[in-house]
């Protein structure tokens, strides 16, 4: 087992350091227990953090090398990450909850965000616009400078790669605000900074309460692009933020995420796209399938199949669970367990029908029953608001249009699906679906490559893919007269 400090702290300009905030107790969502504690950063540390990144940025350390070397770099941070793969998973499932095996999947994505972007970092290329003989015109696009990114507690450590990979790539520097219930992972990215030769300053990591570090870094007006990945709610608050120092940003605020599974679709692959859609993660997953919506001549049939899916799954501590199967561990927090139980509680007085789960397991730790609701209709609480746990609501249809409309039919946008064995079928439905991204007939489909980004209240901007760099640069545009003198055209 890996070593665990008493104490993390932050990283700032190159220096651990304790936080004006105190700490805070990590816990062990596998045993209930204190794990270690956090420095806690304070306004005034995120403004240090910020200074450091300007500097940085105003001394070209950044953006006077060729991109190919900064990408190089940002590819090295993405192979550290790798080499310490085997210590990393068992930290990341201590203060997360999830099996080591998918600790492991997790880390190995991060990876390859790095890998991706520190690959694009030379394909940021301008054009030139045509303005008759006497002109010459280019654009350029230059990195904003400083980025604030708050990072999300269900993959601490694929989100901060998420941004970060993208954000050096371009070449701004960074503040990474972690989460306070999952910091201790993402500290990985300091060392992965030193190692790959980033200057102090240029990758700052530091956690503290949402509130005050948080509100800190996407009030500060030398924080010039922000990301945030997290709860509507708070996506409001800091869209706000952002709008009073005029910083664009990239929300990413979850979804109540619907396969619509019809009539001649492949049940039993259907039902593997189940364990991955709703239960990876234990469900804390932004575009989780958290809707089944099936044409009625199939419905018990599925209902069937993903209740013993459900029952099949070992759920208990991810340190137990080291190899890749039909297990799940513990949700986050005993708070966001709790929460998932209340809903489903809740769903049941409104008339769904609990087919199996729905319980807190009765040992120490937040583990939460694989869940399977049926009987759920639109108008249900559960069919509109996220629960980010392993709990899935069945609706049944009998026309197409009846599916769209139920999938449609909640102010999230995040991802969809369809399974059908009919391409026009399928082509139909990821025309009707509002998201932004549709999978055909698997869970997921898709990559780092692929621009994942909400409609509606899921929020807006895109991460991953080339779609996202341009949201990490700002476009310069050169005009030059090469004679003839001002005003003529
Ligand atoms: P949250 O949105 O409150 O917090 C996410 C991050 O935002 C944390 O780092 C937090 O410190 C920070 N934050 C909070 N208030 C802030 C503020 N005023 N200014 C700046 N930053 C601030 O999410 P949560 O409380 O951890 O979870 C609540 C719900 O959010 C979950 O139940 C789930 O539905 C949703 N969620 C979604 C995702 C996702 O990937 N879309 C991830 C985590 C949580």
């Amino acid at each position: 087992m890996t070593d665990i400090k008493d104490l993390y702290l932050n990283y700032i300009d190159g220096q651990w350091t304790t936080g004006g905030a105190g700490t805070i107790d990590v816990i062990n969502p596998g045993t209930g227990e204190v794990l270690t504690k956090n420095a806690m950063a304070d306004a005034a540390d995120v403004a240090r953090a910020i200074e450091a990144a300007k500097r940085v940025h105003l001394s070209g350390a950044l953006t006077a090398m060729r991109p190919v070397e900064r990408g190089r770099m940002v590819q090295a941070m993405g192979r550290y990450l790798l080499k310490h793969v085997e210590t990393l998973a068992p930290l990341l499932t201590s203060e997360q909850g999830k099996p080591l095996w998918e600790a492991r999947i997790e880390i190995e994505g991060a990876a390859r965000y790095f890998e991706y972007y520190g690959n694009q970092a030379e394909t940021v290329e301008g054009r030139s616009i045509p303005l008759g003989a006497k002109y010459y015109d280019f654009t350029s696009y230059e990195p904003f400078g400083v980025s604030g990114q708050i990072i999300p507690w269900n993959y601490p450590v694929e989100m901060t790669a998420r941004s970060l990979s993208a954000g050096l790539a371009t070449g701004n520097a960074c503040v990474i605000k972690t989460p306070e219930m999952t910091p201790v992972t993402c500290y990985i990215y300091a060392h992965a900074a030193e190692a790959a030769g980033f200057p102090p300053g240029a990758v700052n990591i530091l956690c503290g309460y949402g509130h005050e570090a948080g509100a800190a870094l996407t009030a500060h007006p030398d924080v010039r692009q922000i990301v945030f990945t997290g709860s509507v709610a708070t996506g409001k608050t800091i869209a706000k933020a952002a709008a009073g120092i005029l910083a664009p940003c990239v929300l990413e605020l979850g979804g109540k995420s619907a396969a619509i599974v019809h009539a001649d679709a492949d049940i039993a692959g259907f039902t593997d796209n189940v364990r991955w859609g709703i239960y990876f993660n234990a469900g804390q997953v932004c575009s989780a399938m958290s809707r089944i919506i099936v044409h009625e001549d199939r419905h018990d049939e599925v209902v069937d199949n993903i209740t013993g899916l459900a029952k099949s799954l070992s759920v208990g501590p991810g340190l137990e669970r080291n190899a890749f199967g039909a297990n799940m561990g513990a949700m986050v927090s005993e708070g966001q367990r709790d929460r998932a139980v209340r809903m489903v509680a809740e769903a049941q007085a409104q008339g769904a029908t609990v087919a199996t789960g729905g319980r807190a397991l009765n040992i120490p730790g937040s583990f939460l029953e694989p869940t399977v609701l049926t009987g759920v209709t639109s108008d249900m609480t559960i069919a509109q608001e996220e629960v980010f746990g392993p709990v899935v609501s069945v609706l049944k249809f009998r026309t197409e249009e009846e599916a769209i409309a139920i999938a449609n039919g909640t102010d999230y946008g995040l991802v969809g699906g369809t399974f059908t064995a009919d391409i026009n079928r399928a082509m139909r439905d990821a025309q009707a679906i509002r998201a932004g991204q549709v999978f055909v007939n698997e869970w997921y489909a898709g990559g780092v490559e692929t621009p994942f980004g909400g409609y509606g209240q899921s929020g807006y901007g895109r991460e991953k893919g080339r779609e996202a760099l341009w949201n990490y640069v700002q476009t310069k545009n050169v005009a030059i007269s090469i004679g003839g003198g001002a005003g003529r055209s």
